[in-house]
């Protein structure tokens, strides 16, 4: 895996960019865990499920030998799910430089957690802000790709419209024709729904809260205005930071202008009930652990992990156009 690409750095970001900052430092700080600590973790449970969840979508859409565009791909905890799939190229982008250095340390195997085989695809590692490069122009010799995956990430191009079509804009013009654009993200009509609900600005449980500035008290957000809404997301053991809303609707309308068609979105309670009947993702939920048997949702995820997973949706997206014929 090499290094190098876009970065990050010089002097005079505008809000947007220092935003932007934030959440690299953010993820840059977060230090590998031991197992010990992960198994300790409160959210154990749901990282548990938020990985079956990615590892569901990941064998339903990737194929054996496909090239894979993974943005934000942080630490490199779906380069195993991508290595079962058997996929034949993969290409993961990040902010973060901490993150991606922990992510070549994981694909050379050299941690002690991950004395295992080495992977059997070849890896390009770059950090470089995906809503804010032409990643094209940085990707001109690996594309086109037939899977790109960003995973709990989108939402951070939502802080401006600019940064939210460049998102889109890259996807689109590294995909090739009919390829597929997984992903999961915060689902905004739970957490405005939770808002609305909630006598202050602010809501959660023992793992999670989320609040909104007082700029948002009439809890009004009107369509012709939606980016830039900000809140503050803190889950325990995982992230604290500043996220965006984004109004499914409208990323849907957004995605069509870079032909991208929605293939499918369902909030992850939905997710897990109707993935939970195939056998072979119950298997796998049974082997993560995460969902005890598989069969009673919630014998091991405590009532308020379960709660943080319906705040979040898993979306599938499909390039317009014909495959090239083999
Ligand atoms: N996709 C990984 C996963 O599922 O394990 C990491 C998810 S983590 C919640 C969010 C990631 O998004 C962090 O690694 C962060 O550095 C990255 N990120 C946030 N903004 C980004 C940006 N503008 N460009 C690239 N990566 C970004």
């Amino acid at each position: 895996a090499g290094g190098g690409g876009g970065g990050y750095g010089g002097h005079g970001y505008s809000e947007e960019r220092s935003s932007a900052r934030r959440v690299a430092d953010h993820y840059s700080a977060r230090s590998n865990q031991t197992l010990e600590e992960r198994e300790n973790s409160p959210i154990i449970h749901l990282k548990k499920l938020n990985n079956w969840i990615k590892s569901v979508l990941i064998q339903l859409y990737a194929h054996p030998g496909d090239c894979v565009l993974d943005l934000a791909c942080g630490k490199g905890g779906d380069l195993i799910k991508w290595d079962k799939a058997k996929v034949g190229y993969y290409v993961g982008v990040d902010i973060a430089e901490g993150s991606i250095k922990d992510c070549m340390t994981r694909y050379n195997g050299d941690t002690d957690q991950q004395r295992r085989k080495k992977f059997s695809f070849p890896a390009r590692l770059i950090c470089a802000d995906c809503y804010e490069a032409r990643l094209d122009e940085h990707l001109y010799e690996d594309a086109p790709f037939d899977i790109c995956s960003c995973q709990f990430a989108l939402h951070y191009s939502w802080s401006t419209e600019a940064r939210a079509r460049q998102a889109l804009a890259n996807v689109s013009a590294l995909l090739r024709p009919g390829g597929i654009f997984i992903g999961t993200m915060p689902d905004a009509n739970v957490i405005i729904k939770r808002l609305r609900e909630t006598d202050g600005m602010e809501f959660g449980n023992s793992v999670y809260w989320i609040s909104f500035g007082e700029e948002y008290a009439e809890k009004k957000f009107p369509a012709s205005r939606p980016f830039g809404i900000k809140y503050k997301f803190h889950l325990e053991d995982a992230v604290d930071c500043p996220e965006w809303v984004v109004p499914f609707h409208l990323f849907k309308l957004l995605a069509e202008e870079y032909d991208l068609e929605l293939v499918l979105t369902k909030n992850f309670h939905e997710f897990v009930h109707e993935y939970l009947q195939k056998p072979e993702f119950a298997e796998l939920m049974r082997r993560l652990g995460a969902l005890g048997d598989g069969r009673q949702d919630q014998s091991t995820l405590s009532q308020d992990e379960w709660e943080v997973a319906y705040l979040y949706l898993a979306f599938v997206l499909r390039k317009r156009g014909q495959p090239p014929s083999q």
